[in-house]
Formats: C-alpha cells, structure tokens, sequence
C-alpha cells in the first residue's frame, strides 16, 4: 500500500514536471506582449493591421495576389482599422469624460472643505481639535453646533 502510493507519488511528479515540456507549442499567444491598457491595446493592433496591409501591398505589386483578392483583403483591412480606430476615440472620449467627473469631484470637495468651519476650538478650554467632535477631546465639554 505505501509502495503503491509512492509510486503514485512520483509518477504523479514526473507527469507534473514534464508536462510542460510534452505540451505541443501553442500559438505565439504566449509570446505577444501583454499590453496594461486597453488604449495600446487597440492601438498595437492597428498597427499589425498596417503592417499586413504593407504587406498585402508588396506582394500585390509583387504580383503574387490577384487583383480582387488584393482588393476584398485591402477592403477587410481597413474595415479592421477603421473599427479599432473608432474604438479607440470611444475609449478616449471615455477617458476625457472620467477626468471631467474627476475634475467635478475634486471641485466639490475643496468648496466642501472651504464652507466647512475651519476651528472646532472648545469653548471651555479653547483646545483646538482636530475634527468636528461632539466633546471636546481634551476636556470633555460638549461641543457646541455638533
Ligand atoms: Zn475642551
């Protein structure tokens, strides 16, 4: 029994340690570079439609693609584009809109701050605290307006 499970064990281990060497190579999904924000995101591909269409482009003229299958291809390209390109001012605008909501929140806070009263000085022993308090923090005394 203890054999048997040792045996599990480490063929268990083996299949662990060389499964990613026996895994077939998988698309180059792995090696693309894994973009932070959606904006280079689109952007990088974009340019990988560009760098297809330059090279639909040469082997067109190259005379290695007939002419309506150059133009159908062309056609999907910049239709790819084109899409990725209006994604992309979506995603600007998007961005623009957020600082506009920043820019308002940041704009409520300071009037808030500004109308808030500036002392929460005791009354009776004229400790300055901190923070709107109910009690005074150093003596105790009832805060007066809280
Ligand atoms: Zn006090």
């Amino acid at each position: 029994m203890l054999l048997a499970t040792a045996i599990l064990l480490t063929v268990g281990l083996m299949i662990y340690v060389a499964a990613p060497l026996l895994a077939p190579e998988g698309p180059e999904e792995s090696v693309l570079p894994i973009d932070v924000t959606l904006q280079s995101d689109l952007k990088r591909r974009r340019m990988v439609i560009y760098d297809n269409l330059q090279d639909l482009e040469f082997e067109f003229k190259a005379g290695k693609i007939a002419p309506e299958d150059y133009e159908s291809l062309r056609r999907n390209y910049l239709a790819e584009a084109a899409q990725l390109m209006l994604a992309s001012q979506d995603q600007e605008k998007m961005s623009e809109h957020e600082a506009l909501i920043e820019r308002e929140v940041a704009a409520q806070r300071a009037a808030l701050r500004k109308a808030a009263p500036q002392s929460y000085a005791c009354p009776k022993c004229g400790y300055e605290n901190p923070l709107p308090v109910k009690f005074c923090g150093e003596c105790g005394a009832k805060m007066p307006g809280q």
